[in-house]
């Protein structure tokens, strides 16, 4: 069996996979059962000039080796706030408004996948098989290869690919582009994100289509294929019985008595669409007044990226809007939204979600959203919440017993969330059963094993 090398942007620990969260837990698996190595960022900034990084730094987690290297404080600001963050995120996820195009920082994203290629290269065995994760890494295959490397290398992209015209808005996207097709298989999160793909290898980069999955363009060839990430069920599911998960949950039926309540998790991101959630929510007290002093919001935002402008940004226009929703419907006795500005522990999300009637998933575009997920695999069978779910999210194709919505639309979500809010108990147990066997089937596991599956299969099978 060939040992397994992942590469992503941060390294996680597999022996804290509990705070980790599932996709650690999946790639932990795969790692030690072939005794494999995890390459990337440490999460520290480095005296070194740019384009040096520290060395690697080698440690052992079980059968797996952590390799981590340091980045200097220019080359992470171009490479990860700039280029990755400020071009490549906004524009995959249809924000051409809030892309730095402008920007310089494309010779940092090159410098910190050229150094990452270098310093991984050494530590590579012939027969190795890479797998490089998300939108940092697109060129890492490229600059292997210029090295030398001929290993079997594949890509997941965790984000959408957006449609070729939207991707052209980027100047270096033939670039991007091109360096997809110097991996052996690029798996994306839904079938629309391959249509993009598709679609744009043919119109910009006249290539030709053979077969379901097999793209020859640049004078190579290159598998896409979906293949949706899920969540680890079981593991989430072990997390709800655990003490701290029902603390949260006695916790909030203690503060809320017979009121509903409905939840949002995220990070706080403008991909999120959290503006528009709680207009919609404002809506819903508009138009259904039973809610009055009867349903509450409560929207948890992780602090996420601060030292990217957008971000500070959303910050004060959700305080302000949740502020003025409270202001405007609120009473002594009832706090129609409760807006967090924070992490909750992951051992006591399965309690939340528990806790909750409605869980509003209404980002404007996602790449999956594994929150959808989690929050069906965190009900109670016998009385089950209700998934109200963007139909922009990659989610969207797969969990198609959510009520799915238009985020954009704040009436729709609005009479969505009503209609999920008084879903009799038989409609709310046949979707939730229908979204868990869904969750089963395509768990964190079969997305692992299926990837490296198909990434292990002859380039011209
Ligand atoms: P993204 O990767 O864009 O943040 P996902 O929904 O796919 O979106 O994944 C988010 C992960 O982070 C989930 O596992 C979720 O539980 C966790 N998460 C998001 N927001 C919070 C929060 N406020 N507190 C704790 N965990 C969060």
């Amino acid at each position: 069996m060939s040992r397994l090398v992942v590469v992503s942007n941060r390294v996680a620990d597999p022996r804290k996979s509990a705070a980790a969260g599932g996709l650690a837990v999946a790639l932990s698996e795969a790692l030690q059962s072939s005794g494999g190595l995890w390459f990337g960022w440490s999460g520290q900034i480095s005296e070194a000039d740019s384009g040096q990084g520290a060395t690697v730094r080698l440690s052992r987690a079980g059968d797996t080796t952590l390799a981590t290297l340091d980045l200097s404080q220019a080359d992470h600001d171009a490479y990860y706030l700039g280029y990755a963050n400020s071009v490549l995120w906004p524009v995959f996820h249809n924000r051409l408004d809030l892309a730095a195009l402008e920007r310089g920082d494309l010779d940092g994203y090159r410098r910190v996948n050229r150094l990452f290629a270098q310093r991984l290269a050494a530590l590579l065995a012939p027969d190795d098989v890479i797998w490089v994760h998300d939108y940092h890494l697109i060129p890492l295959a490229a600059e292997l290869r210029a090295l030398g490397c001929s290993q079997r290398i594949g890509f997941f992209l965790h984000i959408p690919l957006p449609p070729p015209l939207l991707m052209a808005a980027i100047p270096q996207h033939e670039w991007l582009m091109r360096s997809l097709f110097a991996y052996d298989l690029v798996g994306f999160q839904s079938e629309t994100d391959v249509a993009h793909f598709s679609r744009y290898v043919r119109q910009e980069g006249q290539a030709a289509q053979q077969g379901d999955d097999h793209f020859e363009a640049f004078g190579r060839s290159v598998r896409a294929r979906c293949i949706p990430i899920g969540i680890d069920v079981a593991e989430f599911q072990a997390l709800g019985t655990g003490r701290e998960a029902r603390e949260m949950g006695a916790t909030l039926r203690a503060q809320h008595g017979t009121r509903s309540l409905i939840v949002g998790v995220d990070r706080l991101d403008y991909s999120k669409g959290l503006p528009q959630r709680l207009r919609a929510f404002r809506r819903l007290l508009q138009d259904y007044p039973e809610n009055h002093g009867q349903t509450v919001l409560l929207q948890v935002a992780a602090p996420s990226r601060e030292q990217v402008g957008a971000y500070a940004e959303l910050r004060a226009e959700l305080e302000a809007l949740s502020g003025q929703i409270n202001g405007e419907h609120g009473d002594i006795d009832w706090m129609p939204v409760r807006y967090l500005h924070r992490t909750v522990s992951r051992r006591r999300l399965p309690g939340l979600y528990a806790s909750a009637r409605v869980a509003l998933v209404t980002p404007l575009r996602d790449g999956m959203n594994l929150v959808a997920k989690e929050y069906v695999a965190a009900q109670d069978p016998a009385d089950p919440g209700v998934l109200v779910l963007s139909r922009f999210a990659g989610a969207a194709e797969q969990m198609t017993d959510a009520l799915l919505v238009n985020p954009y639309d704040i009436d729709a979500v609005a009479q969505a969330t009503q209609r999920a809010l008084r879903m009799p108990l038989d409609e709310r147990r046949i979707r939730h059963e229908r979204l868990l066997a869904g969750l089963h089937r395509h768990d964190v596991h079969w997305w692992q094993r299926e990837f490296l599956q198909r990434l292990s299969e002859p380039a011209h099978a």
